[in-house]
């Protein structure tokens, strides 16, 4: 392999440009395809998540291509959740004891920006918008394209093909339509979608509600969130079942029913959204789905990387996260092992799989934490009793969320392991009256509750240790 070897990248989205520029700078020349206009100089928002929490394993990535200092400077921090009840009471819920840990709102359009125009200024990148992957030929390593401007159809020899066309991917599919090789594949769709609802700023353009969170009103069968952006407004997320319940995507069909369903459920944030009613029936209903497959790579010509390899529900802020980590574990990868793509392929499939099927399973568990537990007693208990233990020990104590979020250097999987060990164990003292949260404990009582939940973690982690659970 050479250094000139002519690299096919499909879909510049965030992954997609993330490795462009990354590949760039390691010196491959790299044409990247992408179906959509050019972002930058088009508003292609409609449909897709305007705005995401980028957090430590994304700033890695970002670091690694030398684009951190860029995106930190159009990320709002956000310090923890601000929970929204019925009757408009809010309660804050920090995500870590530790303060220098902290999620961040991003512009999925400015951040993609950020990596194409730094991917471009390398003469060894070309992008070419418009144009749509149609197909790949994975045994001779060609992709057929075409152009949404000339209507024309062409196809590129490659020598190697990254597939980072999203949830959907065109790679994917040649590979089970191809029968090439055993391609095992599964995608489990939730019964909620999502749609995207808009709370603006004010007259002075100033946020109405604090901007240091993430809003949540959690509703049990329902959920509302609202990340904020850097023009005052608020991007809200309303998470709905299409046919379950009283309220479903397929009934609230009026006007009225929208008013009623808000007025009952969300009266403080329908006060905030003043075009619900057009944003309701205008902005698509997107799915929410986890994809997982294997192998991700043909021989030494083909590769999955990001959603189209690992699509995951959004409940952890881990998607793109995830997803810009595979670019960091592959570089490191190709730094030990280049020249020779076929090794470089398996042993980052082998590195990176249980990793990326841990945060989709942990992103389906936030389902149902958001959705039901942060706003019931015992979850916020065993929260105060993390927060506290965090801000007292902050080298001793992670909780599974911090772990997730905010420890780049834990594998995806030892923070799943650790963290439902360690949730299981507070959640067993809390039931046996060992710790209560009803008074603020001393360090020293605190210090007494940290180590009979290591220990306790310990017993578990050995138990599913035995019972040959992962
Ligand atoms: P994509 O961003 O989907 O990019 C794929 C690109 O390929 C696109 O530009 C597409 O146009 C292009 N493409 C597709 N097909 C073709 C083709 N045939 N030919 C050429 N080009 C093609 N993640 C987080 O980390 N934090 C969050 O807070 C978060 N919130 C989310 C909220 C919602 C509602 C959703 C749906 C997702 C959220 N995610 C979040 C996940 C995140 O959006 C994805 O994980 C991330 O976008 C994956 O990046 P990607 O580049 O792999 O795929």
């Amino acid at each position: 392999m050479s250094k000139k070897d002519n690299i096919v990248i499909i879909g510049a989205g965030l992954c997609g440009s993330l490795l462009a520029l990354r590949l760039a700078q390691r010196g491959y020349k790299v044409s990247v395809y992408e179906s959509r206009p050019d972002l930058r100089t088009t508003d292609i928002s409609a449909g897709r998540s305007i705005n995401l929490a980028l957090s430590d394993r994304g700033f890695k990535a970002l670091r690694l291509a030398g684009v951190e200092e860029k995106a930190r400077e159009i990320c709002i921090p956000m310090y923890g959740r601000l929970i929204h009840d019925k009757e408009g009471n809010t309660f804050a819920s920090n995500y870590s004891g530790r303060e220098n840990e902290y999620i961040n709102s991003i512009s999925r359009g400015d951040l993609n920006g950020i990596l194409l125009t730094e991917a471009e200024k390398h003469k060894n990148v070309t992008i070419h918008f418009n144009t749509k992957c149609t197909s790949v030929d994975i045994e001779n390593t060609i992709v057929h394209f075409k152009s949404y401007i000339t209507k024309e159809e062409f196809s590129v020899d490659a020598d190697v093909v990254f597939g980072t066309d999203g949830a959907g991917s065109v790679l994917r599919k040649s590979y089970y339509l191809e029968k090439k090789f055993l391609f095992s594949y599964s995608q489990n769709y939730l019964t909620h979608g999502y749609k995207e609802l808009e709370i603006p700023a004010d007259k002075l353009g100033n946020h109405q509600i604090s901007k240091d969170h993430l809003h949540i009103w959690p509703r049990g069968q329902y959920m509302l969130i609202a990340l904020p952006n850097l023009d005052g407004s608020f991007t809200v997320t309303l998470f709905l079942s299409y046919d379950e319940g009283e309220y479903n995507f397929n009934n609230l069909t009026s006007e009225e029913k929208i008013s009623s369903f808000f007025e009952n459920e969300f009266p403080d944030a329908l006060a905030l959204i003043p075009n619900i009613k057009d944003e309701f029936f205008n902005n698509p209903t997107g799915a929410l789905g986890t994809v997982k497959c294997s192998p991700w790579m043909y021989q030494n010509k083909t590769m999955l990387m990001g959603d189209a390899a690992h699509a995951i529900v959004p409940f952890y802020g881990q998607g793109m996260n995830a997803s810009f980590e595979d670019v960091t574990v592959f570089d490191a990868i190709l730094e030990e092992y280049e020249g020779d793509w076929e090794k470089v392929f398996s042993v980052y499939q082998n590195a990176r799989k249980e990793d990326t099927d841990a945060i989709a399973d942990l992103a389906i568990d936030n389902y149902y934490e958001m959705r039901d537990h942060v706003a019931n007693p015992l979850f916020k208990q065993k929260r105060k009793i993390e927060m506290d233990l965090e801000s007292n020990f902050p080298s001793e104590y992670f909780s599974k969320y911090s772990m997730v979020t905010f420890n780049e250097e834990i594998p995806y999987a030892n923070a799943m392991k650790k963290g439902r060990a360690q949730d299981k164990a507070l959640l067993n003292l809390i039931a046996d009256k060992e710790v209560t949260t009803s008074l603020d404990m001393t360090k020293e009582e605190l210090k007494v509750v940290l180590k009979k939940v290591q220990e306790e973690t310990i017993e578990i982690l050995e138990e599913d240790k035995v019972a040959g659970l992962k």
